[in-house]
């Protein structure tokens, strides 16, 4: 077993979010679990935790200095075929945190310790239950904004990331050996023949893992989602449009210009990806200090947006306002949207084909279903979401697992370019090596203790 400080430990954390709740779970975990909970509960007759099947639920009472803090269901689950792979006992109570508290103190006066955010699912990695990589699909899980990004940590969590990457580290292993055995045999007279294949099988593990980053792009986005900031003159239809695309009326709507005075965030869902829709406050001219504040606000949300909406009247010729907005978004990533197109038109187009690309034009109504599911469509293939995110297979969506998989694709690319220059083999082996280093990081094979300590800080406590 990995030798990690507290390992020793038995730890106890209320499993369940604070609040009110109809059961609420006390989960403890490590080598006197059972023997601690078993001094605390009463349970049927001739009942006890030590002789009970693992995953059996117990009914009984827990009894501290003789008094009955909570009438509960218990089950054991023994090592190593828990979730920590170590004894564990849940304890389901009442859903109260005064209960729930109780409970918890005397565990902890039994002996428990109070365990750290993402100590149980830590203790899993480290007891050999799941790799790094299916741990943080256990964090994504639990903090999912979308079903599709569910489904893909769900395929993290069953560990096909983890067997994809262990595929190219064995591919990778076996170049490394055929290059040290040139190293250490060239001899052999095999060295054209056995530099080609060298070169092959980096070049194309180079691109596995190239694909792998590839997906990452629309795994950030169904992790992290969008954010969509409408701009545009007061009275266009902004509101009207953000309600439309939230399917429900969170804006003010009034047909006197100007209503909405500040910056406005709503959260939504665009076709499975999360987004955070921004209704900026269409002041180009401030009046006062609040509108100040918002003029800045939302300049600031221009900046941090993955698609701005600028948003036009049809009904109306563009005025200096409309054109003072296009010059200040010149640099950003616009969808003109002209609005109001049930209406007879008055726009001309020519300045916003010029400045942001015909392509990037696109009319709608706010009040027409099948408009809005247009402007939807748009949207999404804008951010390069159109696909069919199923069909893509393993998608790569954390952070640390994308900085590690660049690094092993430049040191393979670096490989690939020194077996090509014809530069000694010794460096090649080393480019190696280093690749499946990042791969074995990615899967925790080869991790520093600190940086494990701030992945599972990540996690909730009782998780
Ligand atoms: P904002 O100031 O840009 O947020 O504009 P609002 O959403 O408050 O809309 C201003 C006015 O335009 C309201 O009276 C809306 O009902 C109206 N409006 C918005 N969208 C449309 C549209 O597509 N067609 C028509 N005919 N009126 C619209």
């Amino acid at each position: 077993m990995y030798q990690y400080k507290g390992m020793e430990d038995t730890i106890a954390a209320i499993a369940t979010p604070a609040g009110q709740g109809a059961i609420g779970i006390i989960r403890v975990s490590g080598k006197d679990a059972v023997g601690i909970c078993e001094g605390l509960l009463r349970l049927g007759k001739a009942k006890t935790l030590k002789t009970s099947e693992s995953y059996r639920t117990l009914h009984g009472w827990v009894i501290k200095e003789g008094n009955m803090l909570d009438e509960v269901l218990v089950t054991v689950m023994r090592g190593p075929k828990s979730y920590t792979g170590e004894d564990v006992v849940e304890i389901s109570g009442h859903g109260g945190m005064v209960v729930l508290r109780a409970v918890l103190k005397a565990v902890l006066d039994e002996g428990a310790r109070l365990a750290s955010p993402g100590e149980f699912t830590k203790r899993a990695y480290l007891n050999g239950r799941m790799d790094l990589a299916q741990a943080e699909a256990v964090i994504d899980i639990i903090q999912a904004k979308t079903e599709d990004f569910l489904r893909q940590c769900h395929h993290q969590l069953k560990g096909e990331l983890s067997g994809r990457l262990n595929e190219i580290r064995q591919e990778l292993l076996k170049v490394y050996t055929m290059v040290e055995a040139l190293i250490n045999f060239p001899e052999d007279g095999i060295e054209p023949q056995g530099r080609l294949q060298i070169s092959e099988s980096l070049g194309s593990q180079e691109k596995e893992i190239a694909r792998l980053l590839e997906s990452s792009k629309s795994g950030r986005l169904l992790k992290e989602g969008v954010r969509i900031v409408l701009c545009g003159k007061p009275n266009v239809g902004k509101s009207s449009l953000l309600n439309a695309l939230l399917k429900e009326q969170r804006a003010i709507v009034t047909p006197i210009a100007g209503t909405t005075r500040d910056v406005l965030e709503e959260s939504a869902q665009m076709r499975g990806i999360p987004v955070a829709l921004v209704d900026t406050a269409g002041i180009l001219e401030p009046r006062d200090l609040i509108e100040e504040e918002a003029v800045k606000r939302s300049h600031l949300y221009i900046k941090s947006a993955d698609v701005v909406l600028l948003v036009l009247d049809h009904s109306l010729p563009l005025e200096e306002q409309d054109t003072m907005l296009m010059e200040q978004l010149k640099t950003a990533r616009v969808l003109v949207v002209v609005n109001k197109i049930d209406l007879p038109g008055q726009i001309n187009l020519a300045a916003p084909a010029e400045i942001f690309g015909q392509g990037h034009i696109t009319e709608v109504s706010a009040f027409e279903r099948d408009s809005i599911q247009a402007l939807e469509t748009k949207i999404v293939e804008m951010i390069g979401m159109d696909k069919d995110l199923e069909a893509q297979g393993i998608m790569v969506s954390n952070m640390r697992h994308v900085k590690s998989l660049e690094e092993a694709q430049r040191n393979l690319q670096d490989a690939c370019r020194l077996m090509d220059d014809k530069t000694s083999l010794e460096f090649v082996s080393e480019e190696i090596k280093a690749a499946v280093n990042q791969l074995d990081a990615i899967t925790g094979r080869n991790i520093d203790e600190d940086l494990l300590d701030r992945i599972f800080a990540e996690f909730c406590i009782g998780k």
